[in-house]
């Protein structure tokens, strides 16, 4: 018996819509896997199946509320008269920038304001944190970085999957995403190296420490 079979042999079974076709489905599948079983050969908006890679995002709507959600394919069981649309964007726009080319973190606040321009104009509508799959407060990442708190926006960022729902959603065409990496990227490449770590590449630089790789033991 596949595992496949294991994982749907003798479970209840429930009907979904999903991109307008009617699926009978075991209610022990995710969304992809329903499709998967019903025989649909997708390969579109289908990505690592592990709700890191952001790839599948759908539109979800229960039977028992009018209220549509975004969700993560591979994340999401199916339910009795789920409906579920998958969603495809066009490639988003580029922030092109290198942090070498930014002199030193007094320079952060000012290029950021370059490359992302339209961050400033936020209207705090929500609409990027409501969409969030991960739950991550979206909207207060921009704000944090538009005031050049660089850390604690990247901070929020760390579950980000990139799926690019809150940027889909934005009305100003920001991309809350990408300030996110944006101020990841930063932090890291201007954080100061612990000093242990200095004082160890500094004594290996003037020789006082010797590294032996084990090409040299053999
Ligand atoms: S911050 Fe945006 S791209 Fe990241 S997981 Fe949330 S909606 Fe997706
Ligand atoms: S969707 Fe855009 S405008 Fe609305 S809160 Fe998020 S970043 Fe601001």
């Amino acid at each position: 018996m596949s595992r496949e079979e294991a994982i749907t042999k003798d479970k209840p079974e429930v009907n979904v819509t999903i991109n307008g076709d009617s699926i009978r489905t075991p209610a022990t599948l995710s969304v992809i896997q329903a499709l998967w079983h019903a025989g649909y050969p997708r390969v579109q908006g289908v990505g690592c199946l592990e709700g890191v890679c952001g790839s599948c995002r759908v539109l979800v709507k229960r039977a028992d509320t009018n209220n549509i959600s975004m969700e993560l394919g591979c994340q999401t069981l199916v339910e009795e008269q789920m409906e579920v649309m998958f969603l495809i964007f066009p490639s988003p726009p580029q922030h092109n920038y290198k942090l070498e080319k930014i002199a030193n973190s007094w320079e952060v606040q000012t290029e950021f304001h370059q490359i992302f321009p339209e961050a400033q104009q936020c209207r705090n509508c929500h609409g990027c944190s409501t969409v969030c799959p991960k739950g991550i407060d979206v909207e207060r990442g921009v704000a944090l970085a538009v005031k050049g708190k660089f850390r604690e926006a990247g901070d929020l960022f760390i579950e980000c999957i990139m799926c690019d729902l809150c940027m889909t959603g934005c009305p100003e065409g920001i991309s809350p995403n990408h300030v996110g990496l944006f101020a990841r990227r930063v932090t890291a490449y201007f954080h100061t190296r612990p000093s242990n770590l200095i004082n160890r590449l500094e004594k290996i630089r003037t020789g006082e420490l010797t590294v032996v790789h084990e090409t040299d033991q053999a």
